[in-house]
């Protein structure tokens, strides 16, 4: 169905509605994923934004079967991601049997706000969670993984929106369950834009990927903030952050296809296909008309593999040439030298498809013009000291990749040479 179809679909069945020829539960749509249940007291609860766990059920005396959902797609089902709030457990020590696997250490939250990696006693297996409270704590959240939610992003752009009144956020469009999808934008309006670089980013293609938008907020962040770097930056270039792209899937607690089981990643062929690449297409095609057009655009992604080191995926000759191979390879190093948190130590390659991705698109109609790329990161390991990877980590790197930028483009330094700006960095 695409975009035009849908909204007359929903006129139709708002008239049915109104005439009083359909029901009203025909708008009421439940989610298997989204449920409360109480069981030997205790309260579980996946019915919120992000939320997911398909069932609960009592195994025996405080042991728990809890079913991670599997989001169905015309691309094949995807399970991992899975969100939920435990209430009443104050005194508790109980088990929940859940198939984990793929992150062999979840996240736990007892204040809604901070979250930790499990211990190895809290996570003894990739189908095991033992979880034992204080009589002073009576709620807390697990997660797959450091999440971030459609309201709980949005929250974050605002806040870094709002540093400045020449920071702007706007409505791009509404995705196919009417969600906004929100760009954020951001420079120096001091100076004229006709010596600046434009910079896209965007995150959540698939929707279980928090990786992707954790880094993306720290770009943001970077970019936002009243630093000399941040002001260095905006001096030079205009970012637009696009921070949920697949923000159903987000919203609905999915691991990876939208509200109606579709790859967005994959609709570059087609766009007006669905109104969340339509949308994006739409502006892109605004800003490559426009004064400014995007130089770099990249896409922010997760991987389920357990690599060495997040990846940047190069794109190789012949499907493109290798001057942009160099081209690639040029941000690449910029990246590994801005942070100790990236070395490329898993380089990854892909010929690029000719149609169905948003680097396919900027390849065919701009060429060697817009340097687009994915990262891919991982919920293992970081590479400085191997302990588990965190939100900060993701945070670092994706400021690291706005301070790339100044590397890549070759702009002055702030202070010194290459050299300078890291220690000033740290
Ligand atoms: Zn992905």
């Amino acid at each position: 169905m695409k975009n035009g179809e849908r909204k007359h679909l929903l006129i139709l069945l708002l008239s049915g509605v109104m005439l009083g020829v359909l029901p009203l539960p025909v708008l009421a749509v439940t989610y298997l994923q989204k449920f409360t249940i109480t069981l030997q007291g205790i309260r579980f609860d996946s019915n919120y934004d992000n939320g997911s766990l398909e069932y609960v059920t009592e195994s025996g005396t405080n042991i728990f079967n809890c079913k991670i959902y599997e989001d169905s797609g015309e691309l094949g089902p995807k399970k991992y991601w899975f969100r939920f709030k435990l209430s009443e457990v104050a005194g508790r020590s109980f088990t929940l049997n859940i198939d984990h696997f793929q992150n062999p250490r979840p996240v736990i939250s007892l204040d809604g706000k901070k979250w930790r990696r499990l211990t190895a006693l809290e996570a003894p297996s990739s189908s095991k969670i033992v979880l034992s409270f204080e009589p002073s704590q009576n709620e807390a959240e697990l997660a797959f993984f450091y999440p971030s939610g459609v309201e709980e992003t949005y929250e974050r752009v605002r806040e870094y929106v709002n540093r400045c009144d020449s920071f702007t956020s706007k409505v791009i469009g509404q995705s196919f369950q009417f969600r906004d999808m929100i760009l954020a934008s951001a420079t120096d309006p001091a100076f004229p834009d006709d010596s600046k670089h434009r910079v896209w980013m965007h995150s959540r293609a698939h929707a279980g990927e928090a990786t992707g938008t954790l880094a993306l907020l720290g770009f943001l962040d970077a970019v936002t903030t009243d630093s000399l770097l941040g002001r260095h930056l905006r001096r030079y270039c205009i970012f637009n952050v696009l921070p949920l792209e697949n923000v159903d899937g987000v919203f609905l607690g999915h691991t990876r296809w939208d509200s109606q089981g579709i790859d967005p990643e994959r609709q570059w062929g087609n766009p007006d296909r669905i109104p969340e690449t339509d949308n994006m297409k739409k502006t892109v095609d605004e800003f490559m008309a426009g004064e400014n057009p995007i130089e770099v655009a990249l896409n922010m992604h997760s991987t389920v593999g357990n690599y060495e080191d997040t990846f940047f995926y190069k794109h190789v000759s012949p499907s493109v040439t290798t001057n942009f191979e160099a081209i690639q390879q040029r941000y690449i190093d910029a990246v590994n030298n801005t942070t100790n948190l990236f070395d490329n130590l898993s380089p990854q390659t892909s010929l690029l498809n000719s149609t169905i991705f948003i680097e396919s698109y900027f390849w065919n109609n701009w060429g060697e013009a817009v340097m687009a790329m994915t990262h891919e990161g991982h919920f293992y390991n970081r590479i400085t000291d191997q302990e588990w990877i965190t939100d900060d980590d993701y945070h670092q790197l994706g400021e690291a990749m706005a301070f790339a930028l100044i590397e890549y483009f070759d702009l002055p330094p702030v202070i010194g040479d290459s050299k300078g700006l890291f220690w000033f960095f740290y």
